[in-house]
């Protein structure tokens, strides 16, 4: 496993404010990492600082190996990155702000890049000044998919864009991993990063407040089942793991579980025999709403 990115106990301090406390990431090749955070939780000071933009006040940031201040122009060449908000050279057209990102990068319009500008329906005749934010993003966009690179870092980019192109920009993600690249995907919405991400980091207030799979993440919170069986299922409420138990109609229930302590449930319904069965796994949104207040319960 080839490891492109990783953050240790990074603190970042602007003066007195300490905006970041101490950030551990990993981000191995072939692999998505989405990080959620409200805004200003740090999301882009981190990337910023992985870029080799901001200088750590302590702790370590390696990009292929190597620190990340010290050899940014290296680093640089194998990183397509692109920022929360896009400003482009107002006079130009997409097609020449496109080809003109790209000879910056040092790299050339290649096939891909029309097969990019065709699957986000971009015209690229229109000044740059003319387009609508959303379509400006999809200029800037076509650049960074068009870029060859081996780590890809999007700082909440799709905050512009309509259902349709985001799925387009979904799509492109999948591409990337499939070709073995590594991919840091910030958001403050984590059904954006909900489809491609391997792993996902949560950040509040400048730390890492849960991370791990969507899995692990939605094991935090817990599932919401209707079941209804043959026969009376009177022994549910003994099961560990079980709330908010209640008998909707004769032999029928509705009650909330984990899903890591749904096994033995299911065993005993399975048992009783089951006539219908629904379970509703939490939303993301709604375990990041349980991650905010993380800091209230406190
Ligand atoms: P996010 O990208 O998650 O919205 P940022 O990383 O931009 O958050 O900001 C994190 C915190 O650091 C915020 O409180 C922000 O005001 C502060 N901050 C960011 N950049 C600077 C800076 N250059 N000087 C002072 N404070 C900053
Ligand atoms: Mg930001």
């Amino acid at each position: 496993m080839t490891v492109n990115l990783e953050v240790t106990n990074l603190v970042k301090k602007f003066g007195k404010f300490e905006a970041l406390k101490g950030i551990n990431l990993e981000l191995n090749a072939g692999e998505v990492l989405g990080y959620i955070g409200p805004n200003g939780a740090g999301k882009s000071t981190t990337i910023r600082s992985i870029l080799g933009i901001l200088k750590p006040t302590s702790g370590s940031i390696k990009v292929f190996g190597k620190d990340a201040f010290d050899n940014a122009a290296e680093i640089h060449k194998r990183i397509s990155y692109i920022p929360g908000t896009v400003y482009l050279w107002p006079n130009l057209t997409g097609g020449e702000t496109i080809d003109m990102l790209l000879a910056l990068s040092n790299q050339k319009h290649t096939a891909k890049t029309d097969q990019l500008i065709q699957d986000f329906h971009l015209d690229i005749t229109k000044k740059n000044r003319d387009y609508s934010k959303g379509n400006l993003q999809k200029v800037a966009l076509v650049a960074t998919f068009s870029t060859d690179a081996d780590l890809y870092i999007f700082d909440e980019p799709t905050s512009g864009l309509d259902p349709l192109n985001e799925d387009i920009f979904q799509q492109k993600l999948l591409d990337l991993k499939h070709e073995n690249k590594s991919i840091l995907l910030s958001s403050h919405i984590l059904s954006e990063v909900e489809r491609a991400a391997d792993r996902i980091a949560v950040i509040n207030d400048g730390q890492i407040i849960q991370s791990g799979t969507l899995e692990e993440l939605q094991n935090v919170a817990s599932s919401e089942v209707e079941v209804s069986t043959k026969v009376v299922a009177d022994k549910l409420a003994t099961f560990a793991g079980v709330t908010n138990l209640a008998e909707i109609k004769a032999n029928s229930y509705s009650f909330k579980i984990k899903i890591a302590a749904l096994e033995p449930v299911m065993t005993y319904l399975t048992g009783l025999g089951i006539i219908n069965l629904s379970i509703q796994r939490p939303s993301l949104d709604e375990l990041f709403l349980k991650y905010y207040n993380v800091k209230e319960v406190k």
